[in-house]
């Protein structure tokens, strides 16, 4: 149990990232990349249940991984198998993800959500509140946050390595939906709340957000769809930031482009690069230029899942607060409703 040094956890959801990804990274079996990669495994804690709508799948990973307890949504909602998890990961369609931490704070267990938080800045609030009112631990899944060249970028700037920071350019582009099928759920914008920005858009504007630690003031965006399949959902964006201080964030994300991701600071004096920036098993490579001088620093290679998942666990084993909680998905689904906001009035959107 959490008070023993393991954190048991339910995974609710077995889509693509819980079984290509996250399982593995927990069983130790995640492959990196680079010679000098390991695999790695979390310390603190264990899969001990999945929660999913399909049976044999659920019953055939439970076998893979040797998770001793398979529960169905109902089952899980009736509070079924409840004394064989501390806390819930919740996976699956964004807009499920309420209902599920809801389940997760009345059952009195702990939730790792995925990103994003919710569909709507409301449905975050009410999230927050659900878990502040239970007394659980709410943290959001970005990973991007646990990497150590990201964290380190972080550093130099908070130690004005850069100078005042000016702008921002960060994107996340691929062809992420190809071959998905009308029936994915990020085509609908009732399960998934909108399209590019909300699924891979987010990251770039999460990191400005982590690395000036600042919230936007203000948006303006351009969305596009011209292909009939994504019809309802936003297939590009475009989206510009203003910042308290005056620096600026200009991000672009795509469902539909040569794959890339990667983000860019320019500050008074100097500037820094993170290449990849959100891919979750390419180590990054930070490199950064001040004056004359150039360095490139590519820190030990982690496995992003593992490390977001035991930082999630010593938080409850320690009784910390985690960051990011929930809270800090809150501003970012306030940005996103701006950044729609003002790509439907063509107007700049106060924040
Ligand atoms: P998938 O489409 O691969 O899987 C979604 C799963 O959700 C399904 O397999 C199903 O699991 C469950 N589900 C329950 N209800 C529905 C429904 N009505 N329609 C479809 N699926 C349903 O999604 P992903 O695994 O790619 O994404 C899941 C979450 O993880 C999303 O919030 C996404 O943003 C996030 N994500 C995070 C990543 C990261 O790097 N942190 C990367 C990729 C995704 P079952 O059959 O077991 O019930």
């Amino acid at each position: 149990t959490a008070d023993e040094g393991t954190v048991r956890v339910a995974l609710v959801g077995l889509g693509e990232f819980s079984r290509d990804h996250v399982l593995p990274a927990l069983a130790g079996e995640a492959e990196g990349t680079g010679s000098d990669a390991p695999t790695d495994r979390t310390s603190f804690c264990d899969i001990t249940a999945l929660v999913s709508g399909s049976p044999e799948k659920a019953e055939s990973v439970a076998d893979r991984y040797d998770v001793g307890r398979t529960l169905s949504y109902e089952e899980f909602e009736a509070g079924e198998g409840v004394d064989s998890f501390d806390a819930v990961y919740v996976a699956g369609p964004n807009a499920l993800h309420l209902d599920h931490a809801r389940t997760a704070a009345r059952l009195g267990k702990h939730v790792l959500c995925e990103k994003p938080i919710e569909t709507s800045a409301e449905r975050a609030r009410e999230m927050v509140r659900a878990c502040e009112d239970a007394g659980v631990t709410l943290m959001v899944g970005y990973r991007p946050q646990v990497e150590p060249a990201m964290r380190r970028l972080r550093d130099l700037i908070r130690d004005g390595v850069l100078g005042d920071p000016v702008a921002f350019h960060g994107w996340f582009t691929g062809h992420i939906l190809d071959g998905a099928g009308p029936d994915q759920w990020r085509l609908d914008p009732d399960l998934a709340g909108g399209g590019a920005l909300m699924d891979v858009g987010v990251y770039p504007l999460n990191a400005v957000r982590f690395l000036l630690d600042a919230d936007p003031v203000a948006a303006q965006a351009t969305t596009s769809a011209p292909d009939a399949e994504f019809e309802g959902v936003d297939e590009h964006v475009a989206f510009q930031l203003e910042f308290p201080e005056g620096a600026t964030a200009s991000c672009t994300a795509s469902y539909r482009a040569q794959a890339d991701d990667r983000l860019r600071i320019v500050g008074t004096e100097g500037q820094a690069a993170l290449n990849p920036a959100f891919d979750s098993e390419i180590r990054p490579e930070l490199t950064l230029e001040v004056g004359d001088e150039r360095v490139a620093y590519t820190g030990p290679y982690v496995n992003e899942v593992a490390e977001e998942f035991d930082y999630f666990a010593h938080c409850i084993l320690t009784d910390a607060r985690p960051d990011p909680d929930g809270r800090d998905s809150v501003a970012d689904m306030e940005a996103v409703e701006a950044i729609y906001e003002s790509a439907e009035t063509g107007r700049r959107v106060e924040i």
